[in-house]
């Protein structure tokens, strides 16, 4: 079993749903980052995980920000996939812990992305399970400053 990857900007909050999270997600409701939309779940009980046509996402690998806009699924392409600072594949296979899945038998392998997830279409639906695939997008300086501050 590989240990979960760790991120610095929140260490204690590594994912325990997709142990290969590349990347961290920016709720749209609170501005807390998160690995997956589970994770928002549990942590910000309080509230429902706003619907968003853009996600900012933060690579693990690189910690560099980036933005995907999810209105224009047709524009997705396979490079979409990719970190566009360090070329990190983001949009994984998810590796799921056995207890998470439950579900004895089942072929772990099967695509189950990251953001097109099985376990997104459990009760807590958000604005992950369906998501389109999006185009890249920059990010707006506003953006980038607050993740300069996050970063430390
Ligand atoms: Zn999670
Ligand atoms: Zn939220
Ligand atoms: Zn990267």
């Amino acid at each position: 079993m590989p240990s979960p990857p760790r991120t610095h900007l929140n260490p204690e909050r590594t994912s325990k749903h997709i142990l290969n999270a590349q990347v961290s997600i920016r709720a749209p409701c609170c501005r807390a980052w998160f690995d997956c939309a589970q994770c928002h779940a549990e942590q910000r009980p309080d509230h429902r995980l706003r619907r968003t046509t853009e996600m900012t996402m933060l690579c693990k690998k690189c910690r560099k920000a980036f933005r995907k806009d999810l209105s224009d699924p047709e524009q997705w392409e396979e490079s979409d996939e990719f970190c566009p600072w360090c070329d990190n594949k983001y949009v994984l296979e998810a590796k799921i812990p056995q207890a998470v899945i439950g579900v004895e038998g089942e072929d772990l392998r099967k695509d189950n992305r990251m953001i097109k997830d099985e376990r997104m279409r459990q009760p807590a639906r958000t604005d992950l399970d369906d998501a389109p695939r999006p185009p890249q997008m920059e990010l707006t300086p506003e953006e980038l400053a607050e993740l300069e501050e996050l970063a430390g």
